[in-house]
């Protein structure tokens, strides 16, 4: 476990790093959660972040406490002491940690204030906030959302996955898209996510629920979505 702890604001960090960068780090995570809580709405967590200096180590302690992510570069879950934990490790694929930690942090201020995220809502927003807040593009998933064909069909059907459902790769980067086309293209998109945030009405379907909170089916979504990324800079 890393043995240097760090209070911020928000954040409880735990990392073993050179002072300075830490308390860095733990100030830059706190900018972030009240930038990003403040743009969706929510209330920013106080969550406790361990950062792991190696793969071994984060995988010893999400198998220890939080197992099904245990094969994961970073999680946030609730202990059984019920704080909300981030875990992740200092380096992620060879790109630096604040991206990681920002994709996390993301999944803590909607997992602490919206009951029944949509999955693929939730995901999509880490996604785009790991570039910061206000977010920027990032041109390499453009690229990849660009060359997916279908993506009316890609869209329904990442509109019916459950919480518990794994996404796959091309998943993760339609579901990118789709949180980015919402902040960056859509009319009305803004409202969109904030509607998609509230809980399902009583009974009602996934697509019945993309449909309402978005005022377009998910079929009729992708096809704009394709539009846009026809389009996008
Ligand atoms: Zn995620």
């Amino acid at each position: 476990m890393p043995a240097n702890r760090f209070a911020g604001v928000c954040v409880d960090l735990h990392a073993d790093l050179p002072p300075q960068e830490a308390a860095t780090l733990a100030a830059d995570a706190d900018r972030f959660l009240a930038a990003l809580s403040s743009r969706l709405g929510a209330r920013p967590p106080s969550p406790t972040v361990y950062v792991f200096d190696s793969d071994w180590d984060l995988w010893l302690y999400l198998r220890r406490h939080c197992p099904e992510f245990s094969c994961r570069a970073g999680a946030c879950f609730q202990a059984g002491d019920g704080r909300l934990i981030v875990a992740v490790r200092s380096v992620d694929d060879g790109r630096p940690a604040p991206a990681r930690l920002r994709h996390e942090l993301t999944h803590a201020v909607i997992g602490s204030n919206f009951a029944e995220p949509m999955p693929w809502l939730d995901e999509g927003l880490a996604q785009v906030f790991e570039s910061g807040c206000p977010p920027i593009c990032d041109q390499s998933r453009m690229a990849a959302l660009r060359a997916l064909p279908q993506l009316d069909r890609r869209v329904a059907r990442l509109a019916g996955v459950s919480r518990n459902e794994d996404l796959d790769d091309n998943d993760h980067v339609v579901a990118w898209g789709l949180a980015w086309f919402l902040l960056d293209g859509a009319a009305q998109g803004r409202a969109g996510i904030a509607a998609c945030l509230e809980p399902p009405a009583i009974g009602e379907g996934a697509s019945e629920r993309f449909s309402r909170c978005l005022g377009a089916s998910p079929a009729e979504m992708g096809r704009r979505l394709a539009d846009f990324v026809a389009t996008a800079r």
